[in-house]
């Protein structure tokens, strides 16, 4: 448990604008458990309705569970993000996108994107793109998807936004499973030096599925000057296609429970399903998140790094900044490419004033020499944010001393893509914050942890991690599956939500995410959560990161296995009985490591994640089955892996 852990007072960030005071929340947190209905209908006049809702939360997580919100609603969520801005900021930047090797950084105003968004909605109406149909998108980080998933919203057609670098089955199995019906892409894209070959992918995904996707169209963003092969009356060229169409589009007016947009999970713990949001309340939830923590003024700038392939790449790149007035930043440069400390350039260049990254990329970026971040002008900064996967104390330090000098906030946010938004996470400025801790919930959410006898544990403890009530922006099914979605979700503890997550609170209510539940690893009675030894292996700055699995073990139940990625200059420096002494010495004796692998890399999804199912099974040498494998981000790491193990084993 974290009794000792280090807190950082409210105060120290005294220069910070905060949105409230610590006082206010608590009476909005008293407020929202007081009378829920009012606090959300307040909540809903964030965004712009045709027709009010009178209604919030209506459903059950019982049953064939069914959650509704805002029911009597109608809206379009491209007005809330732009339209009812046009009167005050027209000209106000909306959306800044970098391209990495392009001197030229895009700046498109609110007025423009409108345009924009208008013309690709034309030219997704002339595919013959009805409301409630699916469009896949498929492009790098480019101007052309935030415009395009605006223009489905627009529409009214569901946007399903895929990770570039899929494989081509990766693809195909999506696009089946949605029933996409058009397909946005790009030729090819650069990530670092590595061309993607969107389009190739694309065909081959189409070719696979023959018969069984429904795609009848695809445009194609030029995004390099590769050639690629356009079938005659399927693909168009974006931009020429695009050309002749009007600026203006009456938007489609939704319900509130349409279906707005599908998003697959990263795909961390098993195989991934399509998660469905609606149109009233995961934007309201959007703006209410996002105006919560990332509250933007006048000249903030706000990058967050993900791929808007990833829910946050929805609420944090797109929906949220936007339907809150603010500017928003998308990039398609690496970390460390061409040179080390490259996002830092651009945070110089752009004055991003929040700045919101993976522990992943934290902990890369930590990996450089500090001078890297010296070097540049962070003085812009004002708040810095982090999600995704647990961060350890160590990493958050770093992040918040050498990158943020002290001076800015670094908010933890914990949620997942069926929450559609942060569901943890501090009020910047306001509530003091403590190193690798997720904080608390937002106002309205209620959570629990839950032991394994299935009692509610109160106050200080541990257990998995429940969600009591239903929120605007929760997930309402599985594409296609409603059944996965109850069983999933709705029967570990009937009446509740249950996350999947293990966590630990503490005696002030801080939440300290610990893991998957799966991932928990009993060692003869001891429970031991996957974060607890990354997060000690951490502390050493040698090490990259790390990843903690659970093998079968005759005599203790469970044995501890790590993987460890040693920093360049420290290979051969760190043995395995480093790693394992280190273990010892901060966990305790029985912790002892059955095994230490040091590799140059882990597997992990697309949106950045370590899959440690997979590493589990390559630590138990069954490679034979490793499941699905379509959100890996490079699949070569797990044969270096399974590799790896075997000679170790065989020499040991
Ligand atoms: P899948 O559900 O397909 O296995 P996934 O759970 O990795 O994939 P996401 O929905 O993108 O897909 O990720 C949500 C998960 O990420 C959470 O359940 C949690 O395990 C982890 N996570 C997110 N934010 C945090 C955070 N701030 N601290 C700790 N863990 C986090
Ligand atoms: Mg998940």
């Amino acid at each position: 448990m974290h009794h000792n852990a280090k807190v950082i007072s409210a105060n120290t960030y005294a220069g910070y604008p905060t949105i409230m005071t610590l006082q206010e929340l608590e009476a909005m947190r008293e407020y929202a458990h007081r009378d829920p209905h009012a606090f959300w209908l307040k909540q809903a006049e964030r965004i712009h309705w045709y027709r009010k809702p009178t209604q919030t939360f209506s459903g059950s997580f019982e049953g064939d569970v069914s959650i509704r919100w805002y029911e009597d609603g109608q809206l379009n969520a491209s007005v809330s993000c732009l339209d009812r801005h046009l009167a005050e900021r027209a000209e106000q930047v909306a959306l800044i996108s970098q391209r990495e090797g392009r001197q030229d950084i895009e700046k498109i105003t609110y007025a423009d994107l409108l345009a924009r968004v208008c013309r690709v909605a034309h030219a997704l109406k002339s595919l013959g793109v009805e409301k409630g149909q699916r469009v896949a998108i498929c492009l790098p980080m480019v101007s052309e998807a935030v415009v395009t998933m605006l223009a489905c919203a627009r529409i009214g057609a569901v946007h399903v936004v895929l990770f570039g670098g899929f494989s081509a089955e990766g693809i195909a199995e999506r696009l089946v499973d949605s029933g996409a019906v058009a397909v946005v892409t790009a030729n090819a894209a650069y990530r670092g030096p590595k061309l993607i070959p969107f389009k190739e992918t694309m065909d081959e995904a189409l070719q696979k599925s023959e018969g069984a996707h429904k795609v009848r169209s695809m445009l194609v963003v030029r995004t390099t000057n590769e050639n690629v092969s356009m079938q005659h009356g399927r693909d168009h060229d974006f931009h020429e296609y695009i050309k002749g169409f009007a600026t203006e589009f009456t938007p489609v007016i939704m319900d509130a429970e349409d279906p707005f947009f599908m998003l697959y999970t990263s795909g961390s713990t098993g195989k991934p399903k399509a998660i469905v949001h609606t149109c009233g309340g995961y934007l309201v939830w959007a703006s209410y998140t996002m105006g919560m923590i990332y509250t933007h003024q006048r000249g903030d700038v706000l990058w967050c790094t993900a791929d808007v392939a990833w829910i946050t790449g929805h609420t944090s790149v797109l929906y949220g900044p936007l339907c809150n007035g603010g500017t928003t930043m998308i990039s398609d440069s690496l970390p460390n490419y061409p040179v080390p400390g490259r996002w830092w350039d651009l945070v110089e260049q752009c004055k991003v004033t929040m700045f919101f990254t993976a522990p992943t990329a934290v902990r890369a970026l930590m990996a450089e020499d500090d001078v890297v971040v010296k070097r540049r002008d962070l003085s812009s900064l004002k708040l810095l944010g982090v999600a995704g996967e647990p961060t350890s104390p160590d990493g958050w330090a770093w992040y918040h001393d050498v990158v943020g000098q002290g001076r800015c906030p670094v908010i933890d946010t914990w949620w997942q893509t069926e929450t559609g938004g942060p569901i943890l996470g501090a009020i910047p400025g306001v509530q003091s914050l403590k190193p690798g801790s997720a904080t608390t919930p937002l106002p309205g959410i209620s959570m629990s942890l839950i032991d394994q006898n299935g009692s509610v544990v109160e106050g200080s403890g541990e257990g998995g991690l429940f969600i009591n009530k239903s929120w605007p922006g929760q997930a309402r099914t599985i594409w296609g599956d409603h059944e996965r979605f109850r069983q999933t979700y709705f029967t570990m503890v009937p009446g509740r939500y249950f996350s999947g997550d293990a966590a630990q609170r503490d005696d002030d209510g801080y939440y300290w995410l610990m893991g998957r539940m799966d991932d928990v690893i009993n060692i003869a009675g001891h429970r031991l959560g996957t974060a607890e030894v990354e997060d000690a292996l951490a502390e050493d700055h040698r090490i990259v990161e790390s990843a903690a699995v659970g093998v079968s073990h005759g005599l203790k139940g469970q044995g501890l296995v790590v993987f460890v990625i040693v920093r360049k200059e420290a290979v051969g420096e760190v043995t395995e009985k480093t790693v394992s002494d280190l273990i010892v010495s901060k966990i305790g004796r029985y912790a002892v490591p059955e095994s230490v692998y040091l590799v140059p890399d882990l597997p992990r999804t697309r949106s950045g994640k370590i899959v440690r199912r997979l590493l589990r099974k390559i630590a138990e040498g069954h490679t034979e089955n490793l499941g699905d494998l379509s959100s890996l981000n490079d699949m070569s790491v797990v044969g270096m892996l399974c590799e790896r193990v075997k000679k170790q084993k065989a020499s040991s």
